[in-house]
Formats: C-alpha cells, sequence, structure tokens
C-alpha cells in the first residue's frame, strides 16, 4: 500500500500529538503548557564565548612556576610564603575562588530542563579496599597482571571510536603521587604513553616544579582509549574503565593522588560538582588522600590560572615533605 506524503505528514503530527508534543508544525510554537520561567530560559540567548573566557579569568596574584611556557625547563619555586599546609583531611584552605572551566549553557539550565544525567559511583563505592597490600617487589608484574586483562579491550564503545593504543599508564608502580586525566589525547592515542603531547609538556612541568621528576610519580586516565576529537568520555565509558584504575591505584598504593580537571574528579570522588568548588580541600580515595586541581590542558587554554594551580601543588607538597627545587 503506497503512503502519500501528505498522509505520512499527517501521521507524524499525531504520533507528536499521542506522546504529549503539541504545535510542533507552527513555526513560532507559543509553547502551550511551558512554564514561564521555562520560556524565559529557553528564549536566553546563549552566552558568547568569549563572555564565558573573560569570565573564568583569574586572578593570578601567586607567583607560580607554572606561569612558563609549556615547554620551558625547571621552573622557579614561588617568592611568597607559602599557604599553611593542611594537616587534617577535612581541613579547608582558604584561597581565592576562581571559576574552572566555563559552564555550558545547558548547565546553567535548572536541573528540570537538563538531560538526565546517571550519578557517577566514587571508586571507594566500586570494590572493597584491598585486604592485602602487594609487596613493592610485585607491583611491576601486578601491573603487567591488569594490563594483560585489560587485553584488546572492546569492553566500551571506545574501542570502535578509532582508538589506535590502549594508554595503560606512565612512571613509578612505587610511587607515593599519582596523578589521574581525563582520557588519552591524539599523542597519547599514537604513542600508547598518558601525557605525552602539549598538556603533557605542562604536566611534566608541574611534576618538575614540586621537586619531582615524571619517572618518579604514576600518570594515568579515567579513560584509557582516546575520545573521538578530544572529547569528554561517556558516562558509560568511564564506568567501564574505572575498574581497572582501581586496580592500578590499589596496586601502587599511592599517599596522595591528583585529580586533573573534573572528569577525573567527578568520577574518582563519584560526585558531579564544579572544579572551583572542589579544590583546595583534601579528600580521601582508595586509602590515597586527593587533590584536585585544574587539567593542564584547560591552564594551556587560560594560562590566568596556573597560580591557582600552583597552589594546589603546593598543598600536595606540603603533605609529601616535598620542597620547590632551588633556582639555578
Ligand atoms: N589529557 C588527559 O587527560 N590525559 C592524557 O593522557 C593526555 C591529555
Amino acid at each position: 500500500m503506497s503512503v502519500s506524503p501528505e498522509q505520512q505528514l499527517r501521521a507524524y503530527v499525531e504520533y507528536f500529538r499521542d506522546v504529549g508534543v503539541v504545535e510542533l508544525y507552527q513555526r513560532e510554537s507559543p509553547q502551550v503548557g511551558m512554564p514561564e520561567r521555562w520560556r524565559e530560559l529557553l528564549a536566553r540567548p546563549k552566552p558568547p564565548a568569549e563572555a564565558a573566557g573573560a569570565r573564568s579569568a583569574g586572578n593570578a596574584a601567586v607567583s607560580s612556576p607554572l606561569l612558563q611556557a609549556p615547554t620551558a625547563g625547571l621552573a622557579r619555586p614561588p617568592m611568597q610564603t607559602p599557604r599553611p599546609s593542611v594537616q587534617s583531611s577535612q581541613a579547608s584552605i582558604p584561597q581565592a575562588r576562581v571559576e574552572s572551566e566555563p559552564p555550558s549553557y545547558f548547565d546553567t539550565l535548572p536541573q528540570e530542563l537538563q538531560a538526565p544525567m546517571p550519578k557517577p559511583v566514587s571508586f571507594d563505592a566500586l570494590a572493597p579496599l584491598p585486604v592485602e597490600i602487594v609487596p613493592a617487589g610485585q607491583r611491576v608484574a601486578a601491573l603487567e597482571a591488569v594490563r594483560a586483562e585489560i587485553g584488546d579491550c572492546t569492553r566500551c564503545p571506545l574501542a570502535y571510536a578509532g582508538r589506535h593504543k590502549i594508554v595503560f599508564a606512565d612512571g613509578d608502580p612505587n610511587a607515593t603521587l599519582m596523578f589521574v586525566g581525563e582520557g588519552p589525547g591524539a599523542d597519547e592515542d599514537a604513542q600508547g604513553l598518558p601525557f605525552v603531547g602539549k598538556a603533557g609538556q605542562l604536566l611534566n612541568n608541574m611534576i618538575a616544579a614540586m621537586g619531582l621528576k615524571r619517572e618518579e610519580v604514576y600518570i594515568a586516565n579515567i579513560v584509557k582509549c582516546r575520545p573521538p576529537g578530544n572529547r569528554t568520555p561517556e558516562f558509560a565509558e568511564a564506568s567501564t574503565c574505572s575498574q581497572f584504575l582501581v586496580k592500578q591505584i590499589d596496586i601502587v598504593r599511592p599517599k596522595v593522588i591528583v585529580a586533573l580537571g573534573s572528569t577525573a574528579a567527578t568520577y574518582l570522588l563519584g560526585v558531579r560538582q564544579s572544579l572551583s568548588s572542589l579544590r583546595g580541600r583534601w579528600y580521601k580515595t582508595r586509602g590515597a588522600k586527593l587533590a584536585v586541581t585544574y587539567h593542564p590542558a584547560f591552564l594551556l587554554r587560560d594560562p590566568r590560572q596556573k597560580g591557582e594551580a600552583w597552589k594546589d601543588l603546593q598543598m600536595v607538597m606540603a603533605e609529601l615533605g616535598l620542597k620547590a627545587p632551588a633556582k639555578k
């Protein structure tokens, strides 16, 4: 039986009416039934990207060794009095608040207008803490076993999204300090190592400014495969991959974990909060103390926030008894 285009259109309109969508064929729909507040919000013009960027411009009054170009060598230690170190895991550190990555237009809409987002589960809630500690001499083998378990992974859609290499981790399996980023970018995907592109150069500088070498820390990501176009990993991708990062953390047992950016903080802590609201205090995850700071890629886009990131790193240095290297 052939159906005319008009019949098709009528069926389409009736279908939408049946599911409660009305007036869809009218231009400039009066949005019948929509509360006034929603209409106002939907009519609100999208803020220009520049305005959002300017909003995030922070106070970089703190002299920071991170203010150098990403490729610069060892950074100079700060000249100002360092902030008091944090003794308790709950102590909060007074500091200038600056906005993190500017909220998207959709993030500014009220909850009822946002797509439902699954709630992330904290790394502590994902699996019981290990009863036995992997002895230092067995950590390389234990991590290799995790890598072998991952195999040529096809557990999530990132396996089919142009991935070249699975990026497991880099660094010392006995490190006291671990950095966790979001996911590999193009350089990492090509080399199979985390943080080897431009953001990685800045991370190397951050590590050097703390008086450490890259080989002395452990570096991993929330997802081990590159999300296409460097987009933020989806909930299902991050949740599928988390089990392996949990195992890596349990094997390495760092004293301190630094979550780089909001994706790492979201999944490690199991909270969806702005990065700026999470910075400046200690959390606990898998027996380690956890601090949150800006992602190096964000710092490359907005170098004015490097002073704030340096404050976060100083909090970590105080905890680990690290001293910034003397000026050469
Ligand atoms: N950004 C990340 O979050 N991780 C990397 O490994 C590289 C860039």
